[in-house]
């Protein structure tokens, strides 16, 4: 099998001339230069120690970094929405795009202040050979593990993680003192849409109102699937007010949207309770029972609302 390291083209401004030809390199044979297969072998020994796609690209810098002067080296797989740069960029780079067996595993982008030698570029080449398996497995491993915390319907964290990510907010924010809220949605009346229009139309709306929810929150916040039509949103250093006004544009947001399921125009309202973390002695189970109580307030209140817990209304 080759491992294939397309080099893309650097003939810009900011791009050395390395040219534009997409390469395939064999990896190192028995009888190639044995420093270079040597060099390959090495670091993929080293590579396999981890499964971690962030450590692997820090271990390959630190290679390469032993063999060749730069400033800066970027890894970016936009499927699975990853970019990671470690230095700062200069204005001369050379850019590969790592495929093997012909999955694309990305591109990495190095550069410096001076232009990259002919030889130094088939040093990384040969280097990048070493990369591309341990990289693979480490990528099939990152895709498993986010898996097995997705809701397949909705895309957003399911229950698997909920209680431990959670949990570790609610330490982070005792120990900094910082601010967080919790919000627990419930899509109003869902039996009468699943009764009228059908289950697929159901879920139809689930993920509607999943996809209302994450592009109104931000990238530090998160959603979990926490029933079939509910979910907990877990705001990061948002106090009551700011919880408040998200909970109601979010609430707005979904009253207002059409849905359209398979040629049928549904709307929905949902039902949100709100709490926030409390400054001392507080939990996830106090925190989650808040957020519960809060929703059934706002159920009792007539549906199509949000509500902030109050434990005179218990
Ligand atoms: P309320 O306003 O009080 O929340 O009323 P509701 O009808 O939404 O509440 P209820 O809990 O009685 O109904 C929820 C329904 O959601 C019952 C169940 O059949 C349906 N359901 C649960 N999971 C799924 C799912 O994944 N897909 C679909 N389509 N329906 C689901
Ligand atoms: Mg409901
Ligand atoms: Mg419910």
């Amino acid at each position: 099998m080759n491992a294939v390291i397309g080099k893309q083209n650097q003939n810009t401004p900011r791009y050395d001339r390395l040219g534009n030809l997409a390469m395939s390199l064999p990896l190192p044979q028995k009888d190639d230069n044995p420093d270079e297969l040597e060099r390959a072998l090495r670091l993929s020994g080293i590579l396999q120690t981890t499964l971690e796609v962030d450590k692997l690209i820090e271990i390959l810098a630190h290679e390469i970094l032993r063999l060749i002067e730069y400033q800066s080296i970027c890894y970016t797989h936009q499927d699975l929405g990853i970019e990671q740069t470690i230095g700062e960029p200069a204005n001369h780079s050379c850019t590969y795009r790592l495929v093997v067996s012909g999955e694309t595993l990305g591109e990495l982008v190095l550069t410096r202040k001076k232009k990259f030698t002919k030889a130094e570029t088939a040093l990384i080449e040969t280097l990048l050979c070493g990369v591309v398996y341990p990289l693979r497995n480490a990528l099939l491993y990152q895709k498993a593990i986010e898996a097995a915390h997705k809701d397949p319907l909705t895309g957003v964290n399911n229950r698997a993680s909920m209680d431990e990510i959670i949990d570790r907010e609610v330490n982070l924010s005792s120990r900094h003192g910082s601010q967080l809220s919790l919000l627990a949605l419930d899509i109003d009346l869902f039996k009468k849409i699943n009764d009228t229009h059908g289950h697929a139309t159901g879920d139809c709306v689930i993920k509607a109102v999943a996809e209302a929810i994450k592009t109104a929150i931000r990238s530090s916040d998160m959603v979990f699937r926490y029933g079939g039509e509910e979910f907990l949103i877990l705001l990061s250093n948002t106090d009551r007010e700011g919880a408040t006004l998200l909970a109601d544009r979010m609430r707005q947001k979904i009253e207002e949207t059409c849905i359209i399921c398979d040629g049928t125009q549904v709307s929905t309202t949902v039902s949100i309770g709100i709490t926030c973390m409390l400054p001392e002695n507080d939990t996830r189970k106090a925190l989650f029972s808040r957020a519960d109580a809060a929703l059934y307030q706002a159920k009792s209140s007539g549906r199509n609302c949000c509500k902030f817990f109050s434990a005179d209304e218990d």
